[in-house]
């Protein structure tokens, strides 16, 4: 179906309806319910992101397993055949311009009256030799995720603060028995060291650098040559925001200075900018990035109706 007004939204130098920045869950499903009312419709977006790399999605309503790329292609190319314009470049910098937003990407500028951000967030990752062999596979970087893929496993949770400990606890309560945690570049306070052991879980304090195994993980060497078997890995690094692109913008963040704060229908404290997903408060799935994406879409169609 063609869009309002008919030219391309990438071309023309009009003003658009909305721009939506990444090609998450989160910014396609705004996507296709934009472009089901016949807005005019640009979404950026570039490789990677987090859902690219979720090898096995099992939480997602309507999908028993689907792998994150797959989820990805089918959502962008439903949302183009509701004539959602798609550039793929990276998104440097948005700008307020007389109750519009000036949109920079791929050497061009772009206005709108609305804009979605839902470009995620990138893992910190350890320098870990091997990594990219098991990530996603057995080395995994959240508990709601992939806390199910460890059931009955023999498991090591690795963590660079005390937050580990509460992270093994609940690992243990939750999928399996046989739980280590790697306390790495810290000592472990003894208050917490003697909970571990009081329930039944193994501790072990050093640097990991590699992991071992070809088809399947069999362990952690450490630095000081020590291994640790086991089958899979739990290990939050933490994550930074692709918010670089809103540098500009004073956005309440939450009381951290990290977070985007939003309310109603993951609006910011800039009228008419929405914030999904990883970079808005609250908590980072699929299916939530989805659901926000399609309240903001309907919020955002609401007011222009109006205006
Ligand atoms: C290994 C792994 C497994 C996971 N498994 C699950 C699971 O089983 N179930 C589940 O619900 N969640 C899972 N997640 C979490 C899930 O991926 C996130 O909650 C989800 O990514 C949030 O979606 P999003 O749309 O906010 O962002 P993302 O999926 O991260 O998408 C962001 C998009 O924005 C793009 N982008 C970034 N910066 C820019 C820019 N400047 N300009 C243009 N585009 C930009 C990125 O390239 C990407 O396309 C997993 C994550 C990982 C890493």
């Amino acid at each position: 179906m063609e869009q309002r007004g008919g030219s391309d939204p990438k071309e023309s130098g009009e003003v658009l309806d909305c721009i939506v920045i990444g090609a998450g869950p989160g910014g396609l499903q705004a996507c296709i319910h934009l472009g089901r009312y016949n807005f005019r419709v640009l979404l950026f977006h570039r490789p990677g992101g987090r859902t690219w790399h979720a090898k096995h999605i099992e939480n997602y309503l309507g999908c028993r397993s689907i792998p994150g790329p797959e989820l990805l292609d089918t959502g962008l190319s439903q949302a183009e055949s509701f004539g959602v314009a798609v550039e793929r470049a990276r998104v440097e910098r948005v700008k307020t311009r007389e109750g519009l937003f000036e949109v920079q990407a791929g050497g061009k500028t772009y206005l709108s009256r609305f804009v979605i951000a839902a470009s995620g967030a990138r893992e910190s990752l350890a320098p870990l030799k091997n990594l990219p062999r098991f990530f996603g596979i057995s080395y995994f970087t959240c508990m709601i995720c992939d806390g199910y893929r460890t059931t009955g496993r023999k498991l090591l949770v690795m963590d660079r603060t005390i937050n580990g400990v509460r992270l093994s606890l609940g690992m243990k309560q939750l999928f399996t028995s046989d739980v280590t945690f790697l306390a790495h570049g810290f000592t472990i306070p003894p208050n917490y060291a003697a909970l571990l052991d009081e329930e039944g879980i193994g501790r072990v304090e050093g640097r990991p650098e590699e992991l071992l195994g070809e088809e399947t993980l069999e362990g952690v060497r450490l630095a000081d040559g020590r291994v640790i078997p086991c089958e899979v890995i739990l290990g939050w690094g933490g994550i930074t925001l692709n918010d670089e692109y809103l540098e500009d913008l004073p956005l309440e963040r939450d009381t951290e200075g990290f977070k985007i704060v939003t309310k109603g229908a993951s609006e910011s404290s800039i009228p008419g900018l929405f914030v999904l997903g990883a970079l808005r408060q609250g908590h980072s799935q699929a299916i939530i990035s989805a659901g926000q994406g399609a309240e903001a879409a309907i919020e955002i169609s609401t007011r222009i109706v109006e205006l």
